[in-house]
């Protein structure tokens, strides 16, 4: 399981943080260390096996979703065009906001200075258009909202935490926090898998040289050409090599390639949802 504050990977039986010392399970962001009881952990482990919904509701404040219940197309859908909405939305308040901050500005000055306000006036309007497109490009398709709903649920699932209200604005920050931080442990995670990759990468071309090594001059006159000795050292240092570098490698190459998907789930899911919550 996750830690809800600080986003570590816990083991599964744990009840408190092995990074922050936080209780995990139900006692999540509530402040002090409740004992977590044998049937809560229980009831936490099971609805992580079967996957089971948790309650998505606030994302779907409009339909009557009850817990559990399966996500129609239509409700996805709809989502994406909330998202797309929210987007639009906040960018015509940004140039709403814009307008009102340099109208009175624009009225006053005159001349050289009336020109220099309408200039930044121009610029923050363009820099807002900019940041709209920019939102835009990245809800894309209908396709990644799928995809944000379905992290944001899984990590919800794996903190036993449960999906904010739409207008609680102070949980809602701490669930992006909270995804965040699961973004940023995989960066660690990622940087770890490059170092193995890059060791396991050494030992292997070190393994391959002694290969070359391990051929030595036969005792036996008549053979001219170098044969391949197993019972030399350099063999044994080839075997080594080639052994230990290539589990390195493999185990670097899917620490990379996992952690590298979680931080890209991570900030599509922190995407959609920042933009949903309004934050
Ligand atoms: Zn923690």
């Amino acid at each position: 399981m996750y830690c809800y504050k600080c986003g570590a990977h816990c083991k599964d039986r744990a009840t408190y943080c092995r990074k922050c010392n936080g209780p995990l399970l139900s006692t999540q962001g509530e402040g002090d260390a409740k004992h977590v009881t044998p049937e809560a952990l229980a009831n936490y482990h099971r609805a992580l096996k079967e996957q089971r919904l948790t309650d998505l509701s606030p994302l779907f404040p409009e339909s009557d979703l009850s817990h559990g219940e399966k996500l129609s197309p239509e409700l996805l859908h709809s989502f994406h065009q909330k998202c797309l909405d929210k987007a639009e939305e906040s960018y015509q308040r940004e140039v709403a906001n814009t307008e009102a901050f340099y109208a009175p500005k624009l009225e006053k000055t005159k001349g050289r200075e009336h020109e220099q306000e309408e200039e930044s006036y121009r610029g923050a309007l363009a820099q807002a258009k900019q940041n709209r497109d920019l939102s835009m490009a990245a809800l894309g398709k209908e396709e990644k909202a799928h995809r944000a709903i379905d992290t944001i649920h899984r990590a919800a699932l794996e903190a036993d935490a449960a999906l904010p209200a739409l207008d609680d604005s102070t949980n809602a920050h701490s669930f992006a926090q909270y995804l965040h931080k699961r973004a940023d442990n995989s960066k660690d995670r990622a940087e770890a898998g490059g170092c193995f990759l890059v060791l396991g990468l050494i030992l292997l071309i070190v393994g391959l040289l002694f290969f070359f090594l391990s051929f030595k001059t036969s005792p036996d006159y008549t053979i001219t050409t170098k044969i391949l000795k197993f019972d030399s050292f350099e063999f044994v240092v080839f075997c080594a090599g080639v052994g230990i570098g290539g589990a390195m490698l493999i185990a670097g190459i899917t620490m990379v390639s996992t952690a590298v998907k979680t931080i890209r789930a991570m900030r599509n899911a922190l995407n959609y949802f920042g933009v949903y919550y309004r934050l």
